[in-house]
């Protein structure tokens, strides 16, 4: 019966989506998200009041007004998420997301209406990383790392954007010069900018390399680097 008086007090607050009604529970029970759970606890509400469906239904979850339509647009912002990271070389991935303190507070306010914990069940921004992550999962053929994933997508609820950090490989080596003329990092070539060309033709600079140096240790030390961490 505390099941459905949770429902019944959290329904009387306003217009809820199933996922944050089901968020209230999301400790209990598993093997089903908290869609399912807030839809399940709708339908026991409207079983033990043997009231129709349509008394305690939500018509458009986008109206809820504890997300304020968030959690009803995960397709979205996983199709945001795959465009964002879509440049970059990466095989596991994870999904943040900046959740605004005025939607904390309604998460905050719903479980307080609804006679719980103010930590009870799931967090928002939880929920969030989990489905979005979930879908993003399915476009780009990743595995989710939750310790050190190669690309971290931040979705930001606040400005409608989607960031990324990139978890790069640093090297950490040392060597002897033992000649002059071997520069560290690449050098492009000042008179054709890295081009190779001056006016269509074959720049006298670098004999078309590019280059002001036909070497440096990066050039050689990074390709068999980035052949042994398989990511070249
Ligand atoms: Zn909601
Ligand atoms: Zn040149």
């Amino acid at each position: 019966m505390m099941l459905i008086e949770t429902a019944r007090r959290a329904l009387a607050t306003g217009p809820v989506c199933d996922n944050c009604l089901g968020r209230l529970v999301a400790d209990r029970s598993h093997g089903l998200g908290n869609d399912r759970r807030g839809e399940a606890l709708r339908v026991g509400l409207a079983l033990a009041d043997d009231e129709p469906l349509s008394a305690v239904a939500l018509s458009d979850p986008a109206d809820c007004w504890v997300c304020e339509g968030e959690l009803d647009r995960i397709e979205w912002w996983a199709d945001q998420a795959d465009t964002t990271v879509r440049g970059y070389e990466f095989e596991t991935y994870q999904v943040g997301t900046k959740v605004p303190p005025l939607l904390e507070e309604n998460d905050r306010l719903l479980r307080e209406e609804a006679g719980l914990d103010p930590e009870a069940g799931e967090s928002m921004s939880s929920e969030l990383n989990r489905e979005i992550g979930k879908r993003l999962g399915e476009l780009t053929d990743a595995t989710v790392d939750f310790e050190r994933p190669d690309v971290l997508a931040v979705c930001d609820l606040a400005t409608d954007e989607v960031s990324a950090q990139i978890n790069s490989a640093f090297v950490y080596g040392r060597y002897r010069k033992r000649e002059r003329g071997l520069p560290q990092t690449e050098w492009p070539c000042r008179e054709c900018n890295g081009t190779g060309r001056q006016r269509d033709q074959v720049c006298p600079g670098c004999d078309g390399t590019g280059y002001r140096y036909d070497l440096s240790v990066e050039q050689l030390v990074a390709p068999p680097i980035q052949a042994a961490l398989d990511v070249g």
